[in-house]
Formats: structure tokens, C-alpha cells, sequence
């Protein structure tokens, strides 16, 4: 239902414009349409200022896992605000929602990563992680180990480690990133850079650009690899099932940590716990935000290794940390969320039901003249738009401007997709239902169609 207070949308849309400065937005092009207003949410669909219903195919941005409305969330977010809205755990102190939160984690995580450093989000969890890895080593007696090894396409987050740890080169362009001391490898992505190899000689050769890249710095130089499971929005790139087993025998080979950046594979999106499940990965650190609190409340983490930990635990004080850091509130918010994902069996559905359901549906859009790849794990999918499946080429007007379209028509349709350059992506509540995933489908293929 609409929510009654509050202004039409046309005011909220000039206030909006004059006032509000928005992220990842270009401002002219705002002030020309106006924002969409969304007042409300429930389950999977979101309510506009115009009360209109709309299908949330992106929860949120990938992190609203159990759907929206949830009236135990705000019971444990009211509960906590009146027992203790803010305590630190700075200089000694902590608080029960932290220490719950971090034993519930480490219960949950795979392998020995016991240990949890708390951030507000998942760009701050990850310049956590760059500076944690750099100090591990210098604490060794190694402080020449500083190079950070990231991929071209992956995303970080937006701070200035976060987004030089990133390998958006649009990013990179404003601002003077990336800082000092990291270097980038190129992406797993057939579809789009394959050529003439087959998708498992492409994984090979991709992943080892990772061992020529620590040979070229010195392994000596080397602290980390960082990378998602799956890169999400880099366009849902689902790598060749070649690339992560040479990885893992690369990184068992040299002596530099594993970080995986699972802000958005975490907490179920791929169908387990954590994307290191899905590939069998065994990271140091692992970076956590978004689907541990479904977004309800910013929170981030880094989760880390005991061999990590002992060391620096062991060492000079780790100079570090947020004022939000471990924030009681939103710690509750994400312990009921953990709750919910447990007691509910929600990953356990995803993997077992609708996972599988959705991939049927998702896979066979390719039958659709406009629709090249079709690749999905879990809850997280995309599409590759061209205008010949065969030779997978791309469209003659400049890069995003079909895909754009198409999430227009999307939207017309009371659906959200995202499109990264000319791919459509999908990342729904994990607890989107079979029928709601035929309507998304329905909405899906209308829209394509109106693009063709
Ligand atoms: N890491 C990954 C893999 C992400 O997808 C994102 C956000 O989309 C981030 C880090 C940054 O998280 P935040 O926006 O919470 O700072």
C-alpha cells in the first residue's frame, strides 16, 4: 500500500534535485527526469511514490537476502536502540551484540575464520582488509610484502583503498586512484574478452595471469590476491570452471593471503553460506557487508583466519578502526537476520528449490534473438545482450546504451534489473517464491522484446 505522508512526487522529485547529491549518478541527467521515489517495501515488491508496485529483482543492491518488512528486524533494531543505541569497542570494551554477532559468525564461516574485525560497510571492511594484510606481513618481519594483486572489472567499493583495490578504470579516472602498491590482472570474462579459446582454456590462461603478475612483483613483494567469488557488479561475471582450482593451485604455491570480497556472495547468494563454499575456497580474510544485515542497517566485516589473527593479535596495536564499528544496533539487526536465514532455511531452499527453478527459467531466456550467454549461480544472473549470438558481438551503438534501454523497459514493466554495459542483471530477496519468479521472468522477457 501507498504510504500516505508524504508529498506528491513531483515536489519530493524537485527537492530531491535541488538538495541531494546521489551516488554513481551523472546530475543533469537526474534533474532532466526526476529520481523514482520509493516510499515502501514487502517481501519482494517495492512501493513508488505513485503507489506503484514493483518487483525487486536486484534486492535492493544485492543485499536485501530476506525481503523487506520484516517485523522482527525492527523489534530487535527498537529493543537494542532502548537497552544501548551506541557503545564503542575501542580501548578495551565490548558490548553482547558484538560478541554474539562474532561467535555466531565464527560458527557460520567456513575453515578457521574465527575471528571477526568489525566496519560500517563493505568498502571500509575492504580498506580493513588492505591494511590488515600489509601489517600480518610487517609483523612477520616482512614488510616489503605491500602488493596487493586485484582484477580489472572487480569491485571493491568506493573509499580510496576500496576503489584502487577495484578495477573500475572509470573509477580509477577521477580522484588519482589507484594509491600506491596495487596492481590489477585481467578478468575471467569469455563472453566478452574469450576470442578464439574455449571457455576452459580462457579460465587457464586468465588464472595464470595471477602467478605471471606475483613473478613480475617478486613473490617477496607480494601480501595478497583479492577477489569475488563471483564478480557481481562488474556484470555477474560466472568464471569458467577451469579458472578457480588453477587459482588455488597458484596461491598454494606462493606465499601471499587469499581475500575474498564476498559482500555480495555472502550470506547465500550463491546458492551456500558463503561463495567460498560454492568454489571451494579456503581465503585468510573474507569481506562481509550487505546480506549480513539484508541491508536493514549498514554494517561490514572482515572475517579472519587464525593464522591471521594470532599474528596480528600478537603484534603492535592494530592502529584501526571505525567509530561505527560493530555499531550495537545495527549488530543486533544482523544477528535476527542470521536468525531468520537459519530458522527459516532460506539458503536451503535457495539451493534445493528455487535456485534450481530460477536457473531453468534464467537459462532458457536464451531463446530470445537478443540474448547471447545466460550464466547464473545461486540468485545471482545475468544475460549478455548482442546482435549476433554466434560471433558474440557487440551492439554498433556505444557500450550500455541497449542494455539502459532494456532496464528502462524493465522498470516500465515494474521490474528492477540492473544492466552493466550491455548485460542484465538479477539479484532478487533470496526469498523470492516460484511464482514470483515467473512473473520476474514474464516482466523480463516483455521488456526484452520492447528493446528488440
Ligand atoms: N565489495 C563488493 C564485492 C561489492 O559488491 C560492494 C558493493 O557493491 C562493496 C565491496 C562495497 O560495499 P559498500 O557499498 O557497502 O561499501
Amino acid at each position: 500500500p501507498m504510504s500516505e505522508n508524504h508529498l506528491p512526487t513531483a515536489e519530493l522529485q524537485a527537492l530531491d534535485a535541488a538538495h541531494h547529491m546521489h551516488p554513481f549518478t551523472e546530475g543533469d541527467a537526474l534533474n532532466a527526469k526526476g529520481a523514482r521515489i520509493i516510499t515502501a517495501a514487502q517481501g519482494c515488491y517495492l512501493t513508488d511514490s505513485d503507489g506503484i508496485e514493483i518487483l525487486d529483482g536486484m534486492a535492493g543492491l544485492w543485499c536485501v537476502n530476506i525481503g523487506y518488512g520484516r517485523q522482527e528486524m525492527a523489534d530487535a533494531a527498537a529493543r537494542q536502540m532502548r537497552q544501548l543505541p551506541f557503545y564503542n569497542t575501542f580501548f578495551q570494551t565490548s558490548h553482547p551484540p558484538a560478541i554474539h554477532l562474532a561467535a555466531k559468525l565464527a560458527e557460520i564461516a567456513p575453515g578457521d575464520l574465527n575471528h571477526v574485525f568489525f566496519n560500517g560497510s563493505g568498502s571500509d571492511s575492504n580498506d580493513t582488509n588492505l591494511r590488515m594484510a600489509r601489517v600480518y606481513w610487517a609483523h612477520q618481519g616482512k614488510p616489503e610484502k605491500q602488493v596487493v594483486i586485484s582484477r580489472w572489472n572487480g569491485y571493491h567499493g568506493s573509499t580510496m583503498g576500496a576503489a584502487s583495490l577495484g578495477g573500475m578504470k572509470g573509477m580509477h579516472k577521477q580522484g588519482g586512484l589507484p594509491i600506491p602498491g596495487i596492481v590489477h590482472i585481467n578478468q575471467p570474462d569469455w563472453w566478452a574478452e574469450g576470442g578464439d579459446m574455449s571457455p576452459e582454456e580462457f579460465g587457464i590462461a586468465r588464472a595464470r595471469e595471477l602467478e605471471e603478475m606475483i613473478l613480475e612483483v617478486g613473490e617477496d613483494k607480494v601480501a595478497a590476491f583479492i577477489a569475488e567469488p563471483v564478480q557481481g557488479a562488474g556484470g555477474v561475471i560466472v568464471p569458467p570452471d577451469s579458472y578457480w582450482p588453477e587459482i588455488k593451485r597458484i596461491l598454494a604455491k606462493y606465499d601471499i593471503l587469499f581475500i575474498a570480497d564476498e559482500v555480495i556472495c555472502g550470506f547465500g547468494r550463491t546458492g551456500n553460506w558463503f561463495g567460498c563454499q560454492t568454489y571451494d575456497l579456503h581465503p585468510d580474510i573474507m569481506t562481509i557487508a550487505k546480506g549480513l544485515s539484508s541491508g536493514y542497517l549498514p554494517i561490514g566485516g572482515s572475517l579472519v583466519s587464525d593464522k591471521v589473527a594470532q599474528v596480528i593479535n600478537a603484534g603492535d596495536e592494530f592502529a584501526h578502526g571505525y567509530t561505527y564499528s560493530a555499531h550495537p544496533v545495527a549488530a543486533a539487526v544482523a544477528l535476527e537476520n542470521l536468525r531468520i536465514l537459519q530458522d527459516e532455511k532460506i539458503i536451503e531452499t535457495v539451493q534445493a528449490e528455487t535456485g534450481p527453478y530460477l536457473k531453468e527459467k534464467w537459462e532458457a531466456l536464451t531463446d530470445h534473438p537478443m540474448v547471447g550467454e545466460a550464466k547464473i549461480v545461486g540468485m545471482m544472473a545475468s544475460i549478455a545482450l548482442t546482435p549476433d549470438k554466434a560471433s558474440r558481438a557487440k551492439f554498433a551503438a556505444k557500450a550500455g546504451t541497449v542494455g539502459l534501454m532494456a532496464r528502462e523497459r524493465c522498470f516500465a514493466n515494474h521490474l528492477v534489473m540492473r544492466h552493466v554495459g550491455d548485460r542484465m542483471i538479477i539479484s532478487p530477496p533470496l526469498v523470492i517464491t516460484k511464482p514470483e519468479i515467473d512473473l520476474l521472468i514474464e516482466r523480463a522477457r516483455k521488456a526484452l522484446d520492447e528493446t528488440y
